[in-house]
């Protein structure tokens, strides 16, 4: 069967909600290669959505989920547990910023780990209220796209959501927007719409994912803590996307002078496997009822065995120190490309979490059309390029911290001459 064949049994099979980047169908992944049923060869800069940050198939963590799986594979832990999952979260407690006891509950996806952090902030301050920022991405569950700030494609057809969910702009100098603007926004909901006593929760990414790769300013991060602490509300980090070494910290947090008191995670944290959790103040993390959270998968065994492997490689290959001197050497390329294609506007972001964004070529207006253009001319290069922006103007690259230098040397060229294509096309 080839990847064309397999497209058409798709385009009948499954359903149109699920987007698609590519029609290339995967055979097999090492490191930060994968090989389709073709016998293609593809440098994947996507890793799964900054999921195998530790690169597909790592050795020590393939040996740990096949240990695991020896074992045992699912005993649910709310019915038999296992030692494996405390010690997980107990690593996690130690790991997440934050100068306080902590505690951890462990679910399956990311957008489950938004809902629960909203229900434990809930529970724990009895007040309904959520603010979010415009642009932000916390999933596609009720309340995950309820607190997605961007209503195409997340939102569009899916009736009423969740209520008393309130966005704020997020800011995005690029775009015009500042810290104050932001803050003041805040300020005007909380005179005009949205008493703050009301509010149980402002949730942001310290680095928006989807929605462009706008990390937030340190003096917006001072500004909503200040403001929590002023109204009792908890400030949620989701770092689904920024987490296990992505932004050259294990997260992102730990590049701010305040902490959160609730941080959701998943992605990245068992390489692969589907596990996801929430860490937060002990006493916060205690205000649900026992059996108000939890689920059938959550904190599955594989998934805890993957991600105990997963924090070691972390830091047996100091993947940290390495996320910025990848992120480093790609940031020089891109602004060396950018000094000759003007539709390059930014090259942004912390550690291996890199973004160059696209305008028009006088500038001024976002350009998703090169953008799209260069993913796909990169892809026919063997380079696989993921695009994200609330306009579709960005380009991230979010490959395997793990990347060997020849492999990201001969990725940086195909990702030059792509754009070379297509600014000469
Ligand atoms: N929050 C953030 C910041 C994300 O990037 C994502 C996934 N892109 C989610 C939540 C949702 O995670 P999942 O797809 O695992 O439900």
């Amino acid at each position: 069967m080839n990847n064309q064949e397999i497209s058409l049994r798709r385009d009948s099979a499954i359903s149109k909600g699920v987007g698609m980047q590519t029609q290339i169908y995967v055979e097999r992944a090492s490191g930060s290669e994968v090989w389709d049923v073709e016998g293609n060869r593809y440098i994947d800069f996507a890793a799964g959505i900054a999921v195998v940050n530790t690169g597909h198939c790592h050795p020590k963590i393939m040996a740990a989920v096949s240990k695991q799986s020896e074992a045992f594979t699912h005993t649910c832990h709310q019915v038999l547990p296992y030692e494996n999952y405390i010690r997980l979260a107990e690593r996690l407690n130690d790991k997440v910023p934050g100068n306080f006891d902590k505690k951890t509950v462990f679910v399956t996806t990311g957008a489950e780990a938004v809902e629960n952090a909203i229900k434990i902030a809930r529970a724990a301050t009895g007040r309904p209220a959520v603010v979010a920022f415009g642009g932000g991405f916390h999933g596609r569950t009720f309340m995950g796209m309820s607190l997605t700030g961007k209503v195409a494609p997340y939102k569009k057809n899916f009736g009423s959501m969740m209520p008393d969910v309130y966005h704020v702009p997020f800011p995005i100098e690029l775009h015009g927007t500042s810290t104050a603007d932001a803050l003041d926004g805040i300020a005007k909901l909380f005179k005009s719409d949205l008493d703050p006593e009301r509010v149980a929760a402002i949730i942001l990414e310290p680095v928006q994912g989807e929605g462009g790769f706008y990390p937030a300013p340190a003096d917006l991060m001072r500004g909503l803590r200040a403001l929590c602490d002023e109204h009792g509300i908890l400030l949620i980090a989701d770092e689904i996307q920024t987490g296990f070494a992505r932004t050259g910290n294990l997260f992102a947090m730990e590049g701010y002078d305040v902490a959160s008191d609730l941080t959701t995670m998943a992605k990245g944290l068992a390489g692969g496997l589907p596990l996801a959790a929430v860490t937060g103040k002990a006493e916060i993390m205690d205000s649900a009822q026992p059996g108000g959270l939890g689920g059938t998968y959550g904190g599955n065994p594989l998934g805890i065995a993957a991600a105990h492997a997963v924090l070691d490689v972390i830091e047996e290959e100091d993947l940290c120190n390495r996320a910025n001197e990848l992120g480093s050497r790609l940031k020089q390329r891109l602004n060396e490309i950018r000094s000759r294609v003007p539709e390059m506007v930014d090259v942004r972001g912390p550690g291996f979490m890199i973004a160059a964004e696209f305008n028009t070529a006088d500038g001024k207006a976002p350009n998703p059309e090169f953008t799209n253009a260069v993913r796909a001319e990169a892809l026919k290069r063997g380079l696989v390029l993921l695009t994200c922006g609330v306009y579709g103007n960005v380009i991230r690259f979010l490959a395997p911290i793990t990347i060997p230098d020849e492999i990201f040397s001969e990725a940086l060229d195909i990702l030059e001459a792509s754009i070379d294509a297509v600014k000469g096309a």
